[in-house]
């Protein structure tokens, strides 16, 4: 299998059971982004013409999870599933925690955001341009336990699914937490690339992710870890996505991107301290479609659901290559026009600029984690 797409088109897979789950009444992760996101894209006409396909998912497939969790884990998951009391064989297992409850169906809910996962992985390996999960991306979720509200971690089941089809992948996680049971699949493996850009692990859970944690034996360098300061701006994480995402994927030469496209870096999230707003968010997605034009793409964080709903609609439209005829514009200075729950209405935000001091901390911040980049890991990758 080359690396070339040999069908121009984009997935969407869909699994809009999915939106009906709840994890606790007051969780802040809730699967309704995904029926949002899906009906955004649709009534802006995103998910019509030649150039799309939308694909349902509508049953999980039988063995998904067990491609990468461990049969213990599973067998308190699928416990779990029933709606049983939580016992100490799943507190051992992180389920029954205030971030990772168990609710009734939640070894349903993990499958099928897996299976459509790995359905998007069939999709890239037979060809396909672009395919985005927006129910997907669960990064935090260990072979052996739940964690920061992930059960399955469907990234690792995809990227193996990818590199089993013969294809060199490289994984691009935005989200504003680390993606450290990514990080942990694959520390040791020099065939796939992991790069996270997240909030430092000195404020944010999983409280690690720091430059120093490049990989191990042969898949040293081939882990690469960029950690924003609290109030990192769209300018500041640019800078960052270009001299070391762009340059690393450059040197990397990846067939197909899995992306974790977490929205929880903008400022109005309220679970993390980042200051992006969707701009510096979709022009970073961009520059990567431009350089790297196979890319499927995942959810992830992101606790502002009316955020959720138009960083997804921007990152779709861009994969898919349809052109949204609100794209921001300068001329307009970026202002936010109006309700964008209104079909034709602007789905960009404000620009959100640091200054002063507190930019220069950051800027001062961002040049040293590129020169630590260029000195210490852009040697190792070949
Ligand atoms: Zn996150």
């Amino acid at each position: 299998m080359s690396g070339r797409s040999s069908d121009a088109r984009a997935y969407f897979v869909a699994s809009r059971r999915l939106g009906a789950f709840r994890l606790s009444p007051d969780h802040p992760f809730n699967p309704e982004r995904v029926t949002r996101v899906y009906r955004m894209c649709e009534e802006r006409g995103l998910l019509a013409g030649s150039r799309v396909a939308v694909v349902e998912i509508e049953e999980a497939e039988s063995g998904v999870l067990e491609r990468f969790h461990t049969p213990e884990y599973l067998a308190s998951l699928r416990r779990a599933d029933g709606g049983a009391e939580v016992d100490v064989e799943m507190l051992h297992h992180g389920l029954g925690t205030a971030e990772n409850p168990v609710f009734k169906g939640v070894y349903d809910f993990a499958a099928l955001s897996a299976t459509a996962s790995l359905a998007a992985a069939r999709l890239m390996a037979g060809g396909a341009a672009a395919a985005f999960n927006p129910c997907g991306g669960f990064h935090h979720a260990h072979r052996d336990r739940a964690s920061g509200f992930c059960y399955a971690n469907d990234i690792a089941i995809t990227i193996d699914e990818l590199k089993r089809s013969g294809l060199r992948v490289a994984y691009v996680d935005v989200d504003a937490h680390h993606g450290d049971a990514v990080q942990e699949a694959y520390y040791a493996d020099p065939s796939v690339l992991t790069i996270s850009v997240h909030e430092t692990g000195k404020t944010l859970f999983p409280w690690g992710g720091f430059e120093r944690e490049t990989g191990r034996d042969a898949g040293m360098g081939y882990n690469i870890n960029v950690p924003l300061e609290p109030g990192c701006d769209d300018d500041v994480f640019l800078l960052l996505f270009r001299e070391i995402v762009m340059d690393a994927l450059g040197r990397f030469r990846p067939d197909v991107v899995v992306g974790q496209f977490g929205t929880d870096t903008f400022a109005t999230d309220p679970l993390t301290h980042l200051r992006l707003s969707n701009n510096g968010y979709i022009e970073a997605i961009e520059t990567l479609h431009a350089a790297h034009p196979r890319i499927l793409a995942l959810g992830g964080g992101g606790y502002n659901m009316h955020d959720v709903e138009r960083g997804w609609t921007l990152l779709w439209a861009e994969l898919a290559g349809v052109p949204l005829d609100d794209g921001y514009g300068g001329s307009l200075g970026g202002v936010f026009l109006g309700d964008s729950s209104l079909p034709g209405s602007n789905l960009r935000d404000m620009h959100v600029y640091t200054t002063g001091p507190e930019k220069d901390r950051l800027s001062a911040g961002a040049d040293e984690l590129i020169r630590r980049y260029r000195k210490e890991i852009r040697p190792l990758l070949h």
